[in-house]
């Protein structure tokens, strides 16, 4: 099934530093034949590769680039003619209109309708697939890109394969594709909805894997330093490191994925105007992955450890996560969600005493979730958020009296839905369930999605 050229030229042997104009990246996009075919589907529904024959590294049989061969279009993605409902674009379903909203399905659009708000001095919301945003019942003011990018590439390097996605790709139908054909590394990664392009700005991760271990690299249109649309503009804007920051607003450059600072949920494109990620590389391999998420092991039956083939890790990942409503489905009111709400707490060693005190005060001697942190943060102890939020008193189903509009899944703590309401109910009852576990538990929690024109505090 692997043919084709090792060594092929393209966005993956761009890597850091060699900074480019836009124009120079687009024809890289659009010289190099072997983007295959796109592949339109709801987002969710985990459809098969559309067709059979298709091989890696190859010439396809059909070839529809992402970007047409022919001359790149002038006009950027027009704006909406009538104002568009959010709602209808997140997976929460809440938002409300945009005055102004553009559909990007090529790079030159999307390039050229980023460039043009910037330059404007405007605000801008980048959308993909609206599976992690919890948008103001106002709507926003300013403009919005929808990335609508299609095309997927991949080419062997050596034994591996570096598959580059267009950021508007499906993320989770790449990820049926490449396990159905027993390529390992984004397996645990199964169900994640939303865009491949959207990857990176939080570090996707489940079942013990992120991102990061996979991600080669990334093609990013460089922006600005600023807070992103809805964000308050903090201070908190650090500089960025290496080649982003050294290129200049709308050149188009390639980062290894080192240079984006990935962490749990975060790198150093998450709310902010930094860079719209145009595709995104990752590296996939044939040696099956170990299994170290006991929950996955255990439906692997493979509680002494060990790996198991990409597909079945798929297989099992997707039961699980359908049971916990951790799978979008239109048709399954507790996925009308951003997944899980809050983050797991990372506490600083004292602030972890503070809370094992205030833990042990509310509910005895009590075993709990605790973790360390991790590399990023040595000392630090991560703490599991559904555990406190559960043990605070919110259980699966809870809503505040006489509110049902929004609640807490009846399949999972740590998901809050909308249940027919407003997002001034869903953040309600985001700070009812904060506050609480900060009295209790003396545990500040922080939201996972990205707000965009509402705040949190208060
Ligand atoms: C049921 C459910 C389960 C979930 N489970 C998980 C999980 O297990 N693990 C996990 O990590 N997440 C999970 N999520 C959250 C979400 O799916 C991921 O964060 C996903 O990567 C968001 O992708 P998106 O395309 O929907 O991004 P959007 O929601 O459209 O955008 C999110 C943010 O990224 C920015 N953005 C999007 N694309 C780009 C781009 N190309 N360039 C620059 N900025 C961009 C947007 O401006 C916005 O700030 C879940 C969500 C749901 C609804």
């Amino acid at each position: 099934m692997l043919r084709g050229a090792p060594g092929a030229t393209g966005p993956i042997s761009n890597l850091a530093g060699r900074v480019r104009p836009a124009q120079r990246a687009l024809t890289t996009f659009r010289g190099a034949g072997r983007w295959w075919p796109p592949f339109h589907q709801e987002m969710g529904a985990a459809q098969a590769w559309p067709s059979p024959g298709v091989e890696y590294g190859g010439t396809v049989s059909d070839p529809k680039p992402a970007v047409p061969a022919g001359p790149v279009p002038a006009e950027p993605a027009e704006p909406s003619a009538a104002p568009v409902l959010l709602a209808d674009h997140t997976t929460f379903g809440l938002g409300g209109p945009a005055a102004d909203f553009r559909t990007a399905t090529s790079v030159t659009e999307l390039v050229e309708a980023v460039t043009s708000v910037d330059a404007a001095g405007a605000g801008l919301l980048l959308i993909a697939g609206g599976s992690n945003l919890v948008v103001a019942d106002a709507g926003v003011a300013c403009p919005v890109v929808k990335i609508a990018t299609r095309g997927v590439r991949a080419v062997p390097d050596g034994d591996d394969l570096l598959v580059t996605v267009a950021a508007g790709e499906n993320f989770d139908a790449v990820v049926a594709q490449f396990s159905a054909d027993g390529w390992s590394g984004i397996e645990f990664l199964s169900g994640i909805p939303g865009s491949a392009g959207a990857t990176p700005i939080q570090n996707v991760g489940a079942y013990g894997a992120e991102i990061s271990q996979v991600l080669h690299s990334v093609e990013v249109l460089r922006r600005r330093d600023s807070a992103g649309p809805g964000i308050p503009a903090a201070p908190g804007i650090p500089a960025g490191p290496g080649a982003l920051q050294a290129a200049r607003p709308g050149e188009v450059i390639t980062l290894p994925a080192a240079e984006l600072g990935l962490a749990y949920r975060s790198s150093i494109l998450r709310g902010t105007d930094r860079a719209v990620v145009l595709s995104v590389t990752i590296r996939l391999t044939r040696r099956p992955n170990t299994v170290r998420y006991g929950e996955l092991a255990t439906a692997l039956g493979l509680d002494g450890g060990g790996s198991a083939p990409p597909q079945q890790v798929r297989e099992a990942v997707l039961a699980l996560r359908r049971g916990k409503g951790m799978v979008w489905d239109p048709a399954d009111p507790d996925t009308r969600s951003a997944g899980s709400f809050f983050t797991n707490p990372i506490l600083a060693d004292e602030d972890a005493a503070v809370a094992d005190q205030a833990i042990r005060a509310a509910l005895g001697e009590v075993t709990y979730p605790r973790y360390p942190a991790g590399p990023g943060d040595p000392g630090a102890v991560k703490l599991s958020a559904a555990w406190l939020i559960e043990r605070a008193g919110f259980g699966k189903g809870f809503h505040l009296p006489g509110r049902s509009g929004a609640q807490v899944s009846d399949k999972h703590t740590l998901a809050l839905t909308n249940r027919g309401g407003t997002t001034a109910d869903l953040l309600e009852l985001a700070r009812h369930i904060r506050d609480g576990v900060d009295r209790t538990f003396a545990v500040r929690l922080h939201p996972e999605p990205i707000l965009v024109g509402v705040t949190f505090d208060g």
